[in-house]
C-alpha cells in the first residue's frame, strides 16, 4: 500500500553550513542502496528532509532493507500517498490506513497535521480533531492521548497527501564519503569487520587489505575474507580489497628472530604494508579489529610496540569492547556466520607457544635490526605482486 518513505536523519541535520554535503551525500547513498531493489525510485530531498518516492511496484522488504543498510538513516517511515479529493474522501483512506498500518486495535494515537499547502480549506488543528473524530468512530476501542500517544499519525498536505504512521529504525551514523577514507586490516576474524562497519557508520570511506600466506593459508581462507568485505560493502559501498603475500616476510622472521617475539614483529611488518597502500589509496588513517586485553598481541604494552612503527593514526573502534559485545554486533551486522568458519590465519600458523605479553621496544628493535636488508626485497615483492580486488555488495 505505500509509494514513497520519509526518510529520517538525526546528526547529519547539525552540521550548519555543510548541511547540503551530508544531505546530497545522503541521498546518492540511498539511490545507491536502492539500485538492486526490484522498482525504480526517485530519491529528493524536500525542506530539510529526504524522499523516496516509487516509481513503480516495488517490493515493500527489499527496499525497508536495503535502506536500513544506509549510515546517515535514523528512522524510515513507509508513506502513502493521497490525491487531494475531498475531506470525506480523504478520512475514508485513513480509516483503511489506520486498519492496516496501527499495530492494535484498542492503542492510544493521535493525529499530527501539516499544511504545507496553504490554500487547503481547512487549519492543521481542524484536520487533525475532524480525522480522530472519525478514526474513533469507525474504531471505538481507540483512544485519543496527545501526550504519549502509542501511534502518532501524520498527515501531510501537500500536492498530494502524504499519510504514515510508522518509523522502522534506521542504523545511524552519518553518510559513507562525508569523511574520508581509511585502510581497513581485515582478517577473517570476528572483530575486523565490525571494527570496518564502526568506523564506516562514522562516515568514512573503508579500504581493506589482507595478509594471507599461502600455502599455509588456503583459498578458502582468502575467499572467507572477500566474503566478509561483500558484507560489510552492503553499508560501506564497494571497497578495494587488496590481498597481500606475506608469506615471504613471514618465514623469514621466523628464521631470523626470537620465536617468542614472531607475534609482534609480524603485526609491526603488516602496520608497515598497510600503511603503504593506505598511502597509494590516498587513506586518512588504519583501521584493525583490537581490543584490549583480549590476545597477546593486543596487552597495551604489545599495542604500544605495535603502535610504534605507524606514521598514520591507527582507529581501533574495538578498544573497550568485551568480546560477547563484538560478536553480538557481528550478528546484528551479519558477520558472524562467516567469521566462525574455521579456515586458518596466517598469524595463528606462525605463532609461537609462549608469545610476549609484554614486549619491551628496545628488545623488538634489536631483532628486528638482523633482519632489516633482505626484508626490504620481500617487502617490495609483497607490494609488487598484490592482487586488488574490487568487492561489491
Ligand atoms: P580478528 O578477529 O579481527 O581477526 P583477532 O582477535 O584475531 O582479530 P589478531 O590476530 O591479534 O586479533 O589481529 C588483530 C588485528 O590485526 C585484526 O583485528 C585485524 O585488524 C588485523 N589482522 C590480523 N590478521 C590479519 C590478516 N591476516 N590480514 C589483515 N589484517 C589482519
Ligand atoms: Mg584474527
Amino acid at each position: 500500500m505505500y509509494q514513497a518513505f520519509l526518510i529520517k536523519y538525526g546528526e547529519i541535520g547539525v552540521k550548519g553550513k555543510n548541511r547540503h554535503i551530508f544531505e546530497d551525500t545522503l541521498v546518492s547513498q540511498t539511490a545507491n542502496a536502492l539500485k538492486d531493489v526490484d522498482g525504480s525510485f526517485v530519491v529528493r530531498k524536500e525542506n530539510g528532509r529526504i524522499y523516496v518516492q516509487a516509481q513503480t511496484e516495488f517490493d515493500f522488504d527489499e527496499a525497508v532493507e536495503a535502506l536500513t543498510c544506509v549510515f546517515g538513516i535514523v528512522g524510515i517511515c513507509p508513506v502513502v500517498l493521497v490525491e487531494d479529493e475531498g475531506f470525506d474522501k480523504l478520512a475514508q483512506t485513513v480509516i483503511s490506513f489506520a486498519r492496516e498500518a496501527f499495530p492494535a486495535p484498542d492503542v492510544t494515537f493521535k493525529v499530527v497535521t501539516r499544511r504545507a499547502r496553504k490554500n487547503y480549506p481547512l487549519e492543521s488543528m481542524e484536520v487533525s480533531s475532524a480525522l480522530g473524530e472519525r478514526l474513533l468512530e469507525a474504531f471505538p476501542k481507540l483512544k485519543v492521548d496527545v501526550h504519549h500517544p502509542q501511534v502518532t499519525l501524520h498527515v501531510e498536505i501537500r500536492n498530494k497527501i502524504n499519510l504514515y504512521a510508522q518509523t522502522i529504525p534506521g542504523p545511524g551514523g552519518m553518510p559513507v564519503g562525508t569523511a574520508g577514507r581509511a585502510m581497513l586490516l581485515l582478517s577473517g576474524g570476528i572483530d575486523s569487520p565490525v571494527a570496518g562497519y564502526m568506523i564506516a557508520k562514522r562516515g568514512v570511506k573503508i579500504d581493506a587489505i589482507y595478509f594471507h600466506a599461502p600455502p599455509y593459508t588456503s583459498d578458502r581462507a582468502k575467499q572467507k575474507v572477500i566474503d566478509l568485505a561483500k558484507t560489510i560493502a552492503k553499508y560501506a559501498g564497494p571497497i578495494r580489497l587488496h590481498v597481500v603475500n606475506f608469506t615471504e616476510m613471514q618465514l623469514y622472521i621466523y628464521e631470523k628472530c626470537p620465536h617468542d617475539q614472531l607475534t609482534i614483529i609480524m603485526r609491526r611488518y603488516m602496520m608497515l604494508l598497510a600503511e603503504h597502500f593506505a598511502a597509494e589509496d590516498e587513506d586518512l588513517g588504519l583501521i584493525t579489529g583490537e581490543s584490549i586485553g583480549q590476545v597477546a598481541s593486543q596487552t597495551m604494552q604489545s599495542m604500544a610496540v605495535t603502535n610504534q612503527i605507524c606514521n598514520m593514526p591507527v582507529y581501533r573502534p574495538l578498544v573497550g569492547f568485551d568480546k560477547q559485545d563484538i560478536v553480538d554486533l557481528a550478528q546484528k551486522i551479519g558477520t558472524y556466520e562467516t567469521s566462525i568458519l574455521p579456515y586458518e590465519d596466517c598469524c595463528t600458523i606462525f605463532v609461537a607457544k609462549h608469545p610476549v605479553t609484554k614486549p619491551n621496544l628496545k628488545s623488538i628493535l634489536k631483532s628486528e635490526s638482523h633482519i632489516t636488508e633482505r626484508m626490504k626485497v620481500l617487502f617490495q615483492e609483497a607490494v609488487d605482486t598484490a592482487e586488488t580486488i574490487r568487492v561489491e555488495a
